[in-house]
């Protein structure tokens, strides 16, 4: 085995990135990141179909505190993000569509929203396709063991788990014995909604009908629908002509009742049929479509800190969202806060 990690973070996400590079930027050596998936992202994630590229995690950011608004002023001067609308929509029960008044820019990746992600992972040490299966401590290092293109085990003085509570809970569970039973109390309690998103495309004649039917409006909110809990024109954030595509996601009660991947395409059945209800007939009549099922999609009950850490036999971090909150800026400052405690 050669020689010790200083420092594995497991998730490519967006708080697993940020922490990475911080401490990367501090000076700290021996980084590594493990992520599971082929990319970087996480659910800041896009997927290449039909001759596109389509969101069907976070669909825009909208920056709501100063440090974070910061990072986007850098985005946009590197020309990654740009603003999409400063004007959501809301579809009320009674089939109005209203508005919102709030006027926050919501800004978008014209390449894809984990082009944000692949533009702070540059230079980082990435090892994607490698999946974290235990975790065991190991003298005063901890053992990482790895499944995927690569099976391995590596020896690292830090971990950082930038995942889903319940993923950590799944990882830590075999230490109950030796870990502090609060710990992974607090783990546990931390819940998510799943959510299933389908892209879904259309032909420019039915888009120029929605674009009539609804002038200037890109996204929707769907408010008490027990189907749909938003849909978003995509293909409106692509600078070149791209075939017109929609996105849907699904409330989590809706969600619930389809668990296993192979049941995702009756949901989305329901879901175009219920999009043909509430908004133009022809929702039902995709000329393609593509769900996945998003099983730890949003916290039920998000934290009000930063990360949880304990520190035996080494220090070991669980960060990402769901510490204080459900969107993308929540797991950067996550993140961030995590490089910082470990910086002193
Ligand atoms: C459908 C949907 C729409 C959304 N819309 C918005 C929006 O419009 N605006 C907004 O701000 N936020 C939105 N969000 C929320 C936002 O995507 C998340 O808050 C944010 O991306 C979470 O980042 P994270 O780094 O905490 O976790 P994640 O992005 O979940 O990253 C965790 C990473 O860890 C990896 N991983 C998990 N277990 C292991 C393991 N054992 N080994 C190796 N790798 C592992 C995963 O593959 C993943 O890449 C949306 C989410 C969803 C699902």
């Amino acid at each position: 085995m050669t020689n010790p990690l200083e420092i594995a973070i497991v998730g490519a996400g967006m708080a697993g990135i940020v922490c990475a590079r911080e401490l990367q930027a501090a000076g700290q050596q021996g980084i590594a990141i493990f992520e599971k998936s082929r990319g970087v992202g996480g659910r800041l994630t896009t997927r290449r179909m039909f001759d596109t590229c389509v969101d069907r995690g976070t669909c825009y950011i909208s920056p709501k505190g100063a440090e974070f608004q910061s990072l986007f002023d850098r985005l946009i001067a590197a020309n990654i993000v740009e603003i999409w609308t400063d004007t959501t929509h809301t579809l009320t029960a009674a089939g109005e569509i209203l508005a919102d008044p709030d006027l926050y820019p919501r800004y978008v990746t014209p390449n894809g929203m984990n082009q944000i992600a692949k533009y702070l992972a540059t230079d980082l040490d990435l090892r994607c396709g490698q999946r974290a299966i235990s975790i065991v401590p190991d003298g005063n290092l901890w053992r990482l063991k790895l499944e995927g293109t690569e099976s391995a085990e590596i020896l690292t003085r830090q971990v950082i788990l930038a995942i889903p509570a319940p993923q950590a809970v799944d990882l830590l569970a075999p230490l109950a014995d030796i870990l502090p039973g609060e710990f992974l109390a607090a783990l546990k309690a931390v819940d998510f909604y799943p959510s299933i998103a389908i892209a879904a495309g259309y032909t420019p004649i039915q888009l120029a009908e929605w674009e009539t039917a609804y002038p200037q409006v890109k996204a929707v909110t769907c408010t008490d629908d027990p189907i749909l809990a938003w849909l978003g024109v995509d293909s409106s954030k692509r600078h070149q002509p791209a075939p017109p595509a929609f996105v849907l996601q699904s409330t989590a009660k809706f969600a619930a009742k389809y668990p296993h991947p192979e049941d995702t395409a009756a949901a989305s059945l329901a879901m175009l049929e219920r999009a043909s209800d509430r908004f133009l007939p022809w929702f039902r009549e995709s000329q393609w479509q593509q769900p996945h099922l998003w099983r730890y999609a949003f916290p039920k009950s998000p934290r009000v800190d930063d990360f949880l850490s304990i520190d035996l036999p080494a220090p070991l971090f669980c960060t990402g969202d769901w510490c204080r909150g459900r969107k993308v800026e929540d797991a950067y400052l996550a993140g961030l806060a995590v490089a910082n405690a470990i910086r002193g």
